[in-house]
């Protein structure tokens, strides 16, 4: 069977670890015999060196062209002082919003191997946790109105706005009950009800969904608790819902918790299967080009992208036991390094995966 895939390497580390996530991919695809075609696209730093714009207009259409797209990371120093809506980031915005990416589900797993690179005390993980966060990923205060402006006595000030509509918590609540229905069946819905209007709407919406989800344990949660708890037990959870701005900061409060942000992948969907799949960290411009990356994010996106978006389960399956072998065998990144381990590079790490497929 062929599969389409448009591939966007970025910046920084970004081409790196793409590599070996497509290393893998091709050894999947000749295990199991698939053809994966992929198809390259710019965006980031590097479309703003060479078209002076962070999304071109091809990239969308190569992306809306292809099943799923799986992307590196972008951003990096020599883009930071640029306006804003001529950022990377702002590629990447744009990217989710014309894609219409509405869902980022972004799975914290402590794999038991890595439990010393975990900074929380060993009786707090026990024998690790499993957490999925789903963060509404194209409303709320990122895509709000904003501005700056002087107020009365002239002191120059700036607002961002927050808004969500009905149509759009629903769309985002009915993702995590389906999802939580799949896992250990306990959803968490995090929010800022006691502050915050859009908070208590997103509340009675989740409320109202509840009641259509009997079988799943549901409780809310104030966002200044949530980001205590998850240090605190993480185990309590199972999957987290949460708004826009609050799943940006919790997860990657989470992601620190599991050892290394180099070990979390993430997957934004839409409504059917299309999906693009990226590692939550960004371009790490501090370690670009050295061999030093860790691209098991970047391979577990690529076997969240063939379990959800191409249906290959047995596919992805094998993908995340070759990195949990691998692991097994005492191979390790600098970034999740402990005593007794062998050290390898990006390159060498992604070919060990590819030798345990
Ligand atoms: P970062 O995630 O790039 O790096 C934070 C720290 O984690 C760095 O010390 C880095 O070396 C380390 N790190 C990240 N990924 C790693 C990996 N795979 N292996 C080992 N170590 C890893 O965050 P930052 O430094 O705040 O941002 C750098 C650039 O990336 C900025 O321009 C930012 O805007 C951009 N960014 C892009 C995305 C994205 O492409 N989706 C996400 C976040 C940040």
């Amino acid at each position: 069977m062929q599969y389409n895939i448009a591939v966007i390497h970025g910046d920084g580390i970004g081409p790196e670890i793409l590599a070996e996530a497509i290393k893998v991919l091709k050894a999947v695809g000749v295990k199991f015999g698939h053809e994966f075609i992929f198809t390259s696209a710019d965006m980031g730093g590097y479309a703003i060196d060479k078209y002076g714009v962070p999304l071109p207009d091809e990239t969308i259409s190569i992306c809306k062209a292809s099943d799923c797209v799986l992307l590196g990371a972008v951003g990096g120093p020599k883009w930071e002082t640029l306006p804003g809506y001529l950022r990377p980031e702002a590629g990447l915005l744009r990217m989710r919003s014309a894609l219409e990416l509405f869902a980022n589900l972004r799975p914290a797993i402590l794999y038991r191997q890595l439990s010393d690179a975990c900074p929380l005390r060993p009786e707090i993980v026990g024998c690790g946790f499993d957490i999925m966060i789903v963060r509404e990923l194209t409303g709320g205060i990122y895509f709000g109105e904003r501005g700056r402006g002087l107020l009365d006595n002239g002191d120059e000030s700036a607002f961002d706005t927050e808004r969500y509509s009905v149509p759009e918590i629903e769309r985002i609540g009915r993702v995590a009950f389906d999802l939580a229905r799949k896992r250990a069946k306990r959803l968490c819905s995090v929010d800022k009800a006691n502050v915050l209007e859009t908070s208590r709407l997103w509340r009675e919406v989740m409320h109202r969904l509840k009641g259509e989800y009997a079988d799943v344990e549901y409780r809310d949660m104030l966002v200044d608790n949530a980001a205590m708890q998850l240090v605190r037990d993480p185990k309590q959870f199972d999957v987290i819902v949460t708004s826009n701005m609050f799943g940006d900061i919790l997860s990657d409060e989470a992601s620190m918790i599991t050892g290394s942000i180099g070990m979390l992948p993430s997957a934004s969907l839409g409504q059917g299967t299309f999906g693009l799949y990226e590692p939550i960290h960004g371009s790490a411009p501090d370690i670009a080009g050295q061999n030093k990356a860790n691209p098991v994010a970047m391979i577990i996106s690529s076997a969240m992208l063939l379990r959800i978006s191409l249906g290959l389960t047995a596919e992805a399956d094998a993908i995340e036991r070759a990195v949990s072998e691998v692991f097994d065998r005492g191979y390790r990144t600098a970034d999740i390094m402990s005593e007794g381990c062998e050290l390898l590079g990006t390159k060498e790490m992604g070919e060990k995966i590819v030798e345990r497929l």
